[in-house]
């Protein structure tokens, strides 16, 4: 097996640091945006999944460095169990979801809606 460190681009010309673990194809993958260093995607294949390829892939990558995980909110049940047993730290803030947390805070009694 060896290790796998390149900069990336999806088909939709998404950039990411990645690091992979190559059997005879890839059989583990880390991807990490190169501006926020939140993880994007963490892939392992069905013959191997359970063996701690994944992590560590992201202690490879936390060696060279500071990774985040996706805030809670974003992760799917398997990535916040990952993301729980791996450790180390999360987002709690994300650009694409403020506007739904200001909504939230938001008080109708503000002067613009005075004039009405
Ligand atoms: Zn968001």
């Amino acid at each position: 097996m060896t290790q796998l460190r390149d900069e990336h681009t999806d088909d939709n010309g998404n950039p990411s640091h990645r690091w992979a673990i190559i059997a005879e194809n890839i059989i583990a993958e880390l991807h990490v945006d190169p501006t926020t260093h939140e993880i994007l995607w963490v892939w392992v294949s069905e013959n191997h999944c359970g063996k701690g390829f994944a992590a560590d892939l992201y202690r490879t990558a936390t060696a060279e460095m500071e990774i985040f995980h996706a805030p809670e909110w974003h992760r799917t049940p398997e990535g916040n169990r990952w993301a729980t047993t791996v450790g180390g730290p999360a987002l709690d803030s994300c650009a694409c979801c403020e506007h739904l947390f200001e909504f939230e805070e938001d008080d109708y009694t503000d002067t613009d809606t005075q004039d009405w």
